[in-house]
């Protein structure tokens, strides 16, 4: 096997489980640096597989087709983070992981993702877990309401989560969310979302992206404002957390940490964690046209343990989400010249569904007030 400490060179196979627009954009940057990509994912004619060398199209849990998968790349990494961890696991132990099945087993779980925070002395909002209505009843009490109920798996853009008011029957609450388990987590009546993303490479060198504002519509991100308008000494403390993660994670690749900005009583500001992601993240699109080096090719370095690219921005940038059918309108996006368009090669549109993104470039510090 590899020594870790040792880069992949251009020309050697980079294998991406998970086919979406993550690993498309993460394939045309390997491409750039001249690395060959094999996606692994359950999706004919998938985003990612239309843009590289080779496409595996089975099932996750298939293990001759994973096995063949990890005998043929020279490293592998993903694109979204529900995979099951056994077929990461199994992947190991044929090529190297990057970030490792560990790091994909924290971030798949909300109940050790926010252990794994508040042990390292990470704010997050108050939590609890839950496993029956009985025990949401209790929590309700302990945490108190409103807030927010969870499923601990496989949750993403605000899917599986149920909003609980002080009236909640909690046995109708735990049907509407399907069962569990789950989390009750505290409301939190924040200022501002922000999200930082960290690249580590295997020698523990690290480098972050300038800290974003991100604006939610029915739980989906809708815009991205870069750099988010805070003081600089929280941008500072919200990069300092995801360094921190990172490093205590071992992480080898992005780590996106997605946080809530509130202030106390006394007016002193408080960053709590919401979520994070090992992965590059939707939130770092704007890097593509606003930034020295993307997310996508900071990522490729990272995972192929060459050196780190400047993650300076060059541009302030707004990057808007275009759903459903606002990717038809590309024409119009396009009769825009300081429109950067990214559309992801899906043919139908279905609601909520992420479409492409465009990247709307101001010199620095002309950025209109959103
Ligand atoms: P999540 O899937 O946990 O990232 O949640 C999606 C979105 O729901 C977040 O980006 C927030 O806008 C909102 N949200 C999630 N948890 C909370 C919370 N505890 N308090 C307030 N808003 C929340």
């Amino acid at each position: 096997m590899q020594d870790p400490n040792e880069p992949i060179k251009p020309g050697s196979v980079i294998g991406i489980i998970g086919g979406g627009q993550l690993g498309r954009m993460t394939a045309v940057a390997a491409a750039e640096l001249g690395y060959r990509v094999h996606v692994f994912t359950p999706e004919e004619n998938s985003p990612t597989a239309q843009v590289c060398e080779h496409a595996t199209v089975a099932a996750y849990d298939d293990q001759d087709a994973i096995e063949a998968f990890g005998q043929n790349v020279d490293v592998v990494t993903f694109e979204f983070e529900n995979v099951p961890a056994e077929t990461v696991r199994h992947l190991s132990q044929l090529a190297p992981v990057r970030p490792s099945w560990e790091c994909l087993a924290v971030s798949q779980d909300r109940v050790k993702e926010k252990t794994f925070c508040n042990d390292l002395g990470i704010e997050t909002a108050p939590w609890k877990e839950v496993t029956n209505p009985m025990e949401l009843s209790v929590a309700m009490a302990e945490i108190g309401t409103p807030a927010v109920l969870k499923t601990t798996r496989m949750g993403y853009d605000g899917k599986g989560q149920v909003r609980i008011h002080a009236d909640t029957d909690p046995n109708q609450a735990w049907e509407q969310l399907g069962g569990g388990p789950a989390i009750l987590e505290g409301f939190i009546n924040f200022e501002l979302e922000i999200s930082v993303i960290t690249a580590r490479r295997p020698n523990g060198t690290m480098a972050s992206f300038d800290v974003v504002e991100n604006r939610h519509k029915d739980g989906v991100l809708d815009i991205t404002i870069a750099p988010a308008d805070i003081p600089q000494d929280l941008a500072d403390r919200a990069c300092a957390i995801g360094q921190k993660m990172a490093d205590a994670l071992d992480l080898v690749g992005l780590l996106a940490v997605e946080l809530f900005v509130t202030h106390d009583d006394k007016g002193n500001a408080h960053l709590l964690v919401n979520e994070m992601a090992p992965r590059p993240h939707n939130s770092g699109h704007w890097t593509q046209d606003g930034c020295k080096t993307s997310q996508f090719e900071q990522f490729v370095r990272a995972v192929t343990g060459v050196a780190l690219g400047t993650p300076q921005r060059h541009c302030d940038t707004v990057m808007k989400n275009l759903l459903d059918a606002d990717a038809l309108l590309w024409e119009q996006q396009l009769s825009d010249p300081d429109n950067k368009l990214h559309l992801y090669g899906k043919s139908e549109p279905r609601t909520g569904r992420k479409m492409g993104h465009i990247n709307r470039l101001y010199t620095k510090g002309s950025q209109p007030k959103c």
